[in-house]
């Protein structure tokens, strides 16, 4: 059992990079506009702003579907997992 009440949510890897770096410039690569790309920034930022403190604890052995956390992409790969307490 966890000493602490903790947390898991499953990020995807650009989100991870995102969180850990606080670089989210991989969105303007993708995004087709100024305004998608605000728009996407914006979102990111609410999410941040409800999950709260995040720490990175691993990256999953799980292969599966999952829905990133911060970006809500559907992704299938093995998740990064970050925890907040
Ligand atoms: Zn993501």
């Amino acid at each position: 059992m966890w000493a602490v009440k903790e947390q898991q949510h499953k990020l995807c890897d650009d989100c991870s990079c995102g969180v850990a770096n606080d670089d989210w410039s991989h969105i303007d690569f993708w995004a087709t506009s100024q305004d998608e790309s605000d728009q996407e920034h914006a979102s990111i930022t609410a999410a941040l702003e409800t999950l709260g403190w995040l720490s990175h604890s691993h990256k999953s052995d799980d292969s599966s579907y999952f829905t990133c956390a911060v970006c809500n992409d559907i992704q299938c790969s093995n998740p990064q997992i970050w925890v907040t307490t």
